[in-house]
């Protein structure tokens, strides 16, 4: 495993935690880079060309992440028009980007058409009219997958669930064929494909295959009406283990996806995989700055906040948290909670830790959904990011200054 203990002492592949720190500071956000090169290559060894992996760019979009999977062959897949500048910025090809989310701009739109991405995976009626007009203002067709809501449970998190009908995710089902016929007669769209992404942090792979054979069969229809579809993109949504469950059967899920869309002919395959490739890769690592005994409950007050990682005030998501030096006193029942001013500031509920003032603990899991999502609340400057490799230690992201935070924000003008 990438992150184990060594003399007691929690390291990153070869690197001690406890010297990153000391020349870095904390909140540290630390991944390795094995780790997501052999999760990345759990998915390729099941998904041959023509088939393609778009890793989801919201889940971790550092520029080093970016370009390590690109180097790997990924594709990816954006929800914004600063998400693909980050792509090419990193070295990616527009050609093998998939452009997702329910409110593209007409801007997002002219810039993704004008740098020739893959493909817009369209969310409505209304965005697949606007994306017409814009394509013939810009004399070019635009390809299209329509994104169908396939009202499966996905049995996760409310929060993270889109695949019912009640989201605001997607095309229903029963419309799909009607904006399927319509994408087919406009003069700037192309239409080439059908996507769908039900949720995310899915452990199981029933749920996932029961939306592709709902897609599958109205592929099947949509080609009977002479509406020819070459992919099918499934999305993301494959979790990891947080706390211990089973991990999700990537293997036989790709290998059944496969099985199924080659019954159909014909297809091309896609997936949207975020957190799977960089969930598990990442820490964050924080300092205890004080123990503070309560009458109900102790408290363990650490330097990272839910500015840097919201996943457990958001959606009371569990993440692990480690001591990054392992002792042998006795642990005490802990909240783990941050220095924001939140009730909901925390990061673990009766932990049992031994840590004490100036003592470091490691937030597992949280290469997904944790950068990508900090702010400035209460005016921090965000983390400092680290990728290592075996024994090599790269700064991919220098900690965020003060000065940074006001750029940009002026004093008004004296009152007439
Ligand atoms: C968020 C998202 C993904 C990635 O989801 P993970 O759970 O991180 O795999 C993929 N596709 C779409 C459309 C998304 O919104």
């Amino acid at each position: 495993m990438t992150f184990e203990y060594r003399n007691k002492q929690l390291h990153a592949e070869d690197c001690a935690i406890r010297d990153l720190v000391a020349a870095h500071g904390t909140p540290l956000y630390v991944y390795s880079h094995a780790t997501i090169a052999a999760n990345w290559q759990r998915f390729a060894d099941h998904w041959p060309a023509p088939h393609k992996l778009c890793y989801a760019v919201k889940a971790n979009s550092n520029l080093a992440i970016l370009n390590l999977l690109a180097s790997l062959g990924a594709g990816f897949d954006i929800v914004s028009g600063g998400e693909l500048a980050r792509v090419l910025a990193a070295g990616g090809k527009a050609e093998d980007v998939v452009f997702s989310g329910v409110g593209k701009s007409r801007a997002e739109m002219v810039y993704a058409l004008e740098q020739n991405i893959r493909c817009f995976n369209v969310e409505s009626a209304a965005e697949l009219e606007r994306l017409n007009d814009v394509a013939l203002e810009l004399g070019v067709r635009a390809p299209v997958s329509l994104r169908v809501n396939p009202d499966v449970d996905a049995q996760t998190h409310p929060y993270i669930a889109t695949g019912l009908k009640a989201n605001k995710f997607g095309i229903a089902m029963k419309d799909a064929r009607g904006v399927a016929e319509r994408a087919a007669n406009l003069p700037g769209i192309v239409l080439c494909g059908l996507d769908c992404h039900i949720g995310s942090q899915i452990l199981k792979v029933s749920p996932f295959l029961d939306a592709a054979d709902r897609m599958l069969a109205l592929i099947r229809e949509l080609r009977e009406q002479g509406i020819e579809i070459d992919h099918l993109d499934m999305g993301g949504g494959i979790g990891i283990p947080y706390q211990q469950e089973d991990a999700a059967d990537v293997s036989g899920y790709l290998q059944a996806l496969r099985k199924r869309a080659e019954a159909v002919g014909g297809l091309t395959l896609l997936l949207e995989p975020g957190r799977a490739i960089v969930g598990n890769a990442g820490v964050l690592v924080t300092e205890v700055e004080y123990y503070k005994p309560g009458v109900d409950k102790n408290f363990l007050l650490v330097d990272a906040g839910m500015n840097d990682l919201i996943r457990p005030a958001l959606y009371q998501a569990y993440h692990a948290i480690q001591p990054v030096k392992q002792s042998a006193e006795d642990a005490n029942l802990v909240d783990v909670v941050g220095p924001v001013c939140e009730t909901g500031d925390f990061f673990g509920h009766a932990r049992h830790l031994a840590a004490q003032e100036g003592d470091l603990l490691a937030i597992m899991n949280a290469g997904a959904y944790g950068f990508t999502m900090s702010s400035n609340y209460n005016t921090r400057p965000r983390a400092a990011e680290i990728m290592v490799a075996g024994s090599d230690v790269h700064v991919i992201r220098q900690r965020e200054q003060l000065e940074d935070l006001w750029k940009g924000e002026q004093l008004m003008e004296k009152l007439r």
